[in-house]
């Protein structure tokens, strides 16, 4: 199996080389791929991209507006997901005011369910403006904590999973 991260960045202004755009995660099997959110930065490039199949977490728009214009393949969401798509729910644009879980209530879930690696993408802006090398030893170190290797993704990290 095959993780590409195409895109890393929460919704939030800053943007850098290593968190450009906006989070897209390919799960990759032999020659399938399935796409994890399409968001707003997406929308031009999904045809280049073919996935078999597409996954959206909910329904913010950095997560799900790369489908404005409909998708090549199949779409999963739930159907919380699909109602908010329907009536085009508008999110304020501060970050902290909608808060995803943060880096350490994300490590502490996984600590719950005895998952070992975890790997962040939808970078904040913290991240993304911040040093990536800081960045990266503060979130091992959260991890380590927890007994998880963890670390920060970027636009175009690949890995293979056995
Ligand atoms: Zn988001
Ligand atoms: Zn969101």
């Amino acid at each position: 199996m095959r993780l590409r991260f195409l895109g890393t960045r929460g919704e939030i202004e800053a943007r850098t080389r290593r968190h450009r755009r906006h989070s897209v995660l390919l799960v990759g099997y032999g020659r399938r791929e399935v796409m994890i959110d399409c968001g707003l930065d997406w929308r031009k490039g999904l045809a280049r991209l073919r996935p078999s199949a597409i996954i959206l977490t909910h329904a913010h728009p950095d997560h799900a507006a790369g489908l404005r214009d409909g998708a090549p393949c199949p779409v999963y969401a739930t159907e919380e997901t699909w109602s908010a798509i329907a009536h085009s729910i508008i999110r304020r644009r501060d970050g902290r005011a909608i808060g995803h879980a943060s880096i350490q209530a994300q490590l502490e879930w996984c600590a719950g369910a005895k998952v070992r690696r975890a790997v962040f993408t939808h970078c904040d802006s913290e991240i993304v403006k911040g040093d990536a090398r800081a960045s990266a030893a503060k979130v091992r170190a959260l991890g380590r904590e927890r007994g998880i290797e963890a670390w920060i993704s970027h636009d175009g990290l690949e890995l293979a999973l056995r």
